[in-house]
């Protein structure tokens, strides 16, 4: 097998760290040429020296300076801003683009490393949640593959392994309920980012673990699996699974429902996406379900959690509404994290932002792209940020 190249965006995260641990495992199978990060430079260029890539990206061009500096002794190339963010996407240096970036900057990078043929893992799922039907368009057109890097969509991937569409009932994601699950309704006014950043299952990045909490990332899921399965959005269905050994399910007509179980350990479905149809020879941690004598499953609350049915509501209006919710997200979860508004305020700003902003019900990417600047404006008008 010829040796596949890869770019990995968002190298110095969460997703793109563990990524880079399963590469370690299979030099003979991947060479990694680029990598991109937002602003921990030093990180970037350790990484860069280990797997020897053609070129590295900063997207805070605050850092280039530096960064170019700590790897003036090399041959390897350094460059800064979105705009070689999305050279690097396109880049005939690479076959696969493992998109690990969080938020609306990871839509155009995907949608142009499909345009240039190129295979996608998928960790960025707010790729899917603005721009579902393009992408998805896009990928069928160019005959490219859009792997997903989610534990919930690798699950299900798995569980339709082998199966005829028509014989798909609903699928079922889980939901852990994330960190706020015991906490009750009336105390969530008072919740610091320190308590929602408490996640029982998952270490994660911090916008991701705060869209768990508030239950705007089970929405974005639902979304993303509406796009990626191309499935009615009423035949997805969500349950709460505490335990999150349940990566999600599968019901099909004859009544039988097949699950995905494992750890909750993200080095499994980046593996899955990579290594696709093949699996990695060895787990990083192996599995016992005599570990887990008790697995439920329970109902969301929709009232605790609105985020949600607003997930669905935006889902069913199309167009623009998901990208609106998407921005003012993005904008109230960094002033949550920043101390500058409420836990509860940040569903508060997405319907301000669905109630206010314009909608487009056929949008291109650069509709998109407006439609991204209004939410957030709108978001921050709403939580009286300074701009
Ligand atoms: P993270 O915050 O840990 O890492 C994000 C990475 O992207 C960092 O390397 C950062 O430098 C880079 N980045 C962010 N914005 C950038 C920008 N504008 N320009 C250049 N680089 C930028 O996040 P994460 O938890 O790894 O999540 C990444 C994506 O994967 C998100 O869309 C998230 O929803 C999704 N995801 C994550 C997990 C998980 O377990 N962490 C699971 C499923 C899906
Ligand atoms: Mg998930």
């Amino acid at each position: 097998m010829s040796i596949e190249r890869l770019s990995i965006l968002g190298s110095t995260g969460s997703i793109g760290v563990q990524t880079l641990d399963i590469v370690r495992r299979y030099p003979q199978r991947f060479k990694v040429t680029s990598l991109v990060a937002h602003s921990r430079w030093e990180e970037l260029a350790k990484q860069a020296r280990e797997f020897e890539v053609e070129s590295v990206v900063i997207g805070d061009e605050r850092h280039y300076e530096a960064l170019r500096n700590a790897l003036a002794d090399t041959n390897i190339e350094v460059m800064a801003g979105s705009e070689a963010i999305n050279h690097v996407a396109r880049s005939y240096r690479s076959d696969t683009v493992v998109n690990a970036l969080v938020g609306y900057a990871g839509l155009h990078p995907t949608y142009l490393a499909i345009e240039s043929g190129k295979r996608i893992a998928l960790a960025n799922k707010e790729t899917l949640v603005v721009g579902g039907d393009i992408i998805m368009s896009a990928a069928r057109h160019k005959g490219v593959d859009i792997m997903p890097i989610d534990s919930e969509h690798s699950a299900i991937m798995q569980c339709l392994e082998g199966e005829q569409r028509k014989a798909i009932r609903n699928l079922i994601i889980t939901c852990s309920g994330g960190a706020l699950r015991n906490t009750p309704r009336e105390e969530l006014e008072s919740v610091t980012p320190e308590m929602a950043l408490k996640h029982p299952q998952w270490s994660m990045g911090a916008k991701i673990t705060i869209d768990s909490a508030t239950l705007v990332n089970k929405g974005f899921e639902v979304i993303e699996a509406r796009w990626l399965f191309d499935i009615e959005p009423e035949r997805i269905k969500v349950v709460v699974h505490p335990q999150s050994i349940v990566h999600s399910m599968v019901e099909f007509t004859d009544g039988a429902v097949k699950a995905q179980l494992g750890t909750a350990d993200m080095h499994t479905p980046i593996s899955y996406a990579l290594l696709y149809p093949e699996r990695a020879e060895e787990a990083m941690e192996q599995f016992s379900i005599l570990n887990y004598p008790t697995l439920t499953f329970l109902d969301v609350d929709r009232e605790k959690y609105p985020a949600l049915d607003i997930a669905y509501e935006v889902l069913h209006r199309g167009g623009t509404a998901p990208c609106t919710m998407n921005g003012a997200n993005e904008v109230a979860v960094a002033a949550f994290l920043a101390h500058k508004c409420k836990y509860t305020d940040i569903v508060g700003a997405i319907r301000y932002a669905l109630d206010n902003a314009s909608f487009e019900k056929s949008p291109t990417l650069s509709i998109y792209d407006d439609a991204n600047i209004e939410s957030r404006e709108l978001a921050r008008r709403h939580l009286k940020l300074d701009k």
